[in-house]
């Protein structure tokens, strides 16, 4: 594990995502969050992450779109150590045209071992954790010996 996985710090690199048919629900989410939000460095997919930014005012570092390479882009941005939350509302009730991005983003999510919420009660239990203001040990396994292994 690199030593920018070891910890996830105070100050939090929360990813915000949420498919079209979501998208209300993740901003009514960040409003009632707003306070908690404004304390942390915000990114997200092109469109949630504008919308966010317009709607509310929270700065956010913007990727492409979702199904134009904005959830690789996070899942790069994991595996780097960029990104140590997730906040993704995926709609499990329609086939999405990247759905092989979305299942690539959520595998690095928990290899990473990166908190990550799929809906929205997850993400209130999240963000009520105490750990929200402390720094996080994460014990992710030793990803260097399993490669050394094979
Ligand atoms: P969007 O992408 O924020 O650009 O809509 C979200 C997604 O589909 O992953």
């Amino acid at each position: 594990m690199s030593p920018k996985h070891a910890i996830i710090g105070i100050k939090k690199n929360i990813a915000l995502v949420a498919h079209d048919n979501k998208k209300k629900e993740l901003l009514e989410w960040a409003r009632y969050n707003l306070n908690t939000l404004g304390h942390h460095h915000l990114f997200g997919t092109g469109t949630t992450g504008r919308m966010l930014e317009n709607e509310l005012g929270l700065p956010i570092t913007q990727f492409k779109s979702g199904p134009i390479g904005g959830d690789q882009q996070i899942g790069a941005k994991i595996a780097e150590g960029d990104i140590d939350f997730l906040i993704f509302f995926w709609d499990p009730l329609e086939p999405q045209p990247h759905d092989p991005d979305i299942k690539a983003l959520l595998r690095l999510a928990v290899l990473y071992n990166i908190p990550t919420a799929s809906n929205r009660a997850t993400a209130d239990f999240i963000i009520s954790s105490a750990l929200m203001n402390q720094e996080y040990q994460n014990p992710t396994p030793d990803l260097e010996r399993y490669i050394q292994s094979r």
